[in-house]
């Protein structure tokens, strides 16, 4: 079955799918994004995604593309046009197309809009948390407002294929303060000690992550002790358990960090009880 893509108020087929070369999110960046969870055939916690897009864009002083209702009728309609159950969708939305000058064009310069969808083997991702996945701790080197889901990903490409090369899964990024602030496409956690859950506040350090929220909830349901404040390396490093989220991985298990395995080396039981009543908190449409 070939692939549909949703660009600019059409639904065309993937391969030929294409962005003007004057797209400011080509030229600058200029742009922002979402990624939704497909479960089921359901989206999930698109009430949140649709928030913090509108507050990319309120950020970014991106006007919204099209009313919010009518964007979750186009996630949805890419999502059956590309047969997807389990899988993901994509969202970007950039500042649009303009002849390549930096002050932002004015109003009449429409925001682009491009939806893509796919499908993920479910069973690929459950072998990997029965695993655990390793990762890597990496120098902070991005732009401060990492609270904005802006396209400015290349610091993450960078950290996320230095992860690859060292035959790990995922990089931490460590702040000059030696703290660890989050995933490359995940947030990060650890599980002391005492059983406790750390994991960084949502302050300008991070990206406000969905599926962290949602495990904040569920901490609050099942009565899970939880702290948000930052943690070193070595607190990582000598943690019983961690784990990172994101709506792509859920909540995965970590069982490697840099050269320190953690706990004993398996998926850790209150990140692998969590991963299981995930989706029994979140919002599913
Ligand atoms: N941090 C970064 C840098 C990310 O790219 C992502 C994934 N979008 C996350 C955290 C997790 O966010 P979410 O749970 O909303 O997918």
């Amino acid at each position: 079955m070939s692939r549909i893509a949703y660009v600019n108020g059409r639904y065309v087929p993937h391969a030929d799918a294409a962005v003007h070369i004057e797209d400011r999110g080509y030229q600058f960046s200029d742009g922002v994004y979402e990624v939704c969870e497909v479960y089921d055939g359901h989206l999930v916690d698109e009430t949140r995604h649709m928030k913090r897009l509108n507050r990319s864009l309120g950020e970014l002083r991106i006007r919204e593309p099209m009313p919010l209702k009518a964007l979750g009728h186009v996630l949805r309609e890419t999502v059956r046009r590309n047969r997807v159950r389990n899988g993901l969708v994509y969202i970007q939305v950039t500042r649009g197309v303009s002849r390549r000058d930096h002050p932002f064009p004015g109003d009449h310069v429409a925001p682009a809009v491009v939806v893509t969808a796919r499908s993920i083997d479910r069973r690929k991702s459950e072998a990997s948390a029965e695993k655990g996945i390793k990762v890597i701790t990496v120098p902070e080197n991005r732009w401060p407002r990492v609270d904005i889901k802006a396209v400015a990903l290349l610091p993450n490409v960078l950290a996320r294929q230095q992860a690859e090369d060292a035959g790990a899964n995922e990089a931490w990024f460590v702040d000059t303060d030696g703290m660890v602030t989050e995933g490359s496409a995940t947030n990060a956690w650890i599980v002391d000690q005492e059983g406790r859950l750390i994991t960084r506040a949502a302050d300008a350090g991070i990206l406000r992550g969905i599926t962290r929220s949602v495990v904040i909830d569920l901490c609050e349901r099942e009565g899970i002790e939880l702290i948000e404040r930052p943690f070193t390396v070595e607190e990582a490093h000598r943690a019983r358990e961690a784990f990172v989220t994101s709506a792509t991985k859920s909540v995965m298990p970590v069982v490697q960090i840099d050269d320190a395995v953690i706990g004993n080396g398996e998926p850790g039981s209150i990140a692998t009880n969590l991963r299981s009543l995930f989706h029994g908190q979140a919002e599913l449409a």
